[in-house]
């Protein structure tokens, strides 16, 4: 499936990197095909993934090479660039890329534990205290913060591909993410604590963007020693 009015052959481009000559960034669901977009400068392209983050129901990604300014899109599903079956990243030294991925508002939540917990208190304490749109913006605002997942995801990418920079769009920006050396599923186990932990801390006085910022440097402060991680809000990208 494309997300995108660009008039592009499908059928008879199986197999192969579709290089598209101008344009915004699309989703593409056909692990077979990859598509390559080199019109774009990184803030475009990430302002392109936040507007994607806001309407597309899939968790695409994406790898930027700096050296080219050139975006891949490596495939809904695709969690390293092994599964991409091209040319365009395996002549780039992964030290020159940046890996990106779209956390969309229509997902389900991306971690279950979360959710499950997110909707008994949404059940029961939750309501007491805030607005609709205020739950709404609690549980949207979970959207900034990877995943326990893609923190393993990221460590393999650090080891197999030698890429160590990691960004996630979501419909309110883009997370950068630096993950330090240490084991990694020590680091997980204390991440889903740090996440748990603030998840629910929510000031309907202050802003959306207030709320991400303060969830975010929250669960920063908690793991200063394994990660880095900071908000780039969408207004302040270009
Ligand atoms: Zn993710």
């Amino acid at each position: 499936m494309l997300n995108s009015s660009q008039d592009i052959n499908v059928q008879s481009q199986v197999g192969k990197t579709v290089i598209l000559p101008r344009g915004d960034l699309i989703v593409n669901i056909d692990d077979q095909i990859n598509y390559v977009n080199c019109s774009l400068t990184q803030e475009e392209g990430e302002l392109n993934m936040i507007k994607l983050a806001q309407t597309s129901r899939y968790e695409e990604a994406y790898l930027f090479d700096k050296t080219n300014s050139c975006f891949s899109e490596i495939g809904y599903n695709c969690t390293n660039r092994s599964c991409q079956g091209n040319n365009f990243t395996s002549a780039i030294n992964g030290i020159n890329l940046i890996s990106y991925h779209l956390h969309p508002k229509y997902c389900k939540l991306l971690d279950n534990s979360l959710t499950a917990m997110f909707e008994k208190w949404m059940d029961t304490v939750l309501k007491q205290f805030l607005t609709e749109k205020d739950i709404l913006n609690l549980k949207e605002r979970m959207l900034t913060l990877p995943s326990k997942n893609d923190l393993t995801y990221f460590r393999n990418l650090q080891e197999q591909e030698n890429i160590q920079e990691f960004r996630i769009a979501n419909p309110f920006g883009i997370t950068n993410v630096v993950l330090k050396e240490g084991n990694i599923e020590g680091i997980v186990k204390l991440y889903d604590k740090a996440i748990s932990d603030y998840v629910f801390s929510y000031d309907s006085n202050i802003n959306l963007e207030q709320n991400i910022q303060n969830y975010i440097d929250n669960v920063n402060e908690s793991m200063m020693d394994y990660l880095d991680i900071t908000f780039i809000s969408e207004k302040n990208i270009r």
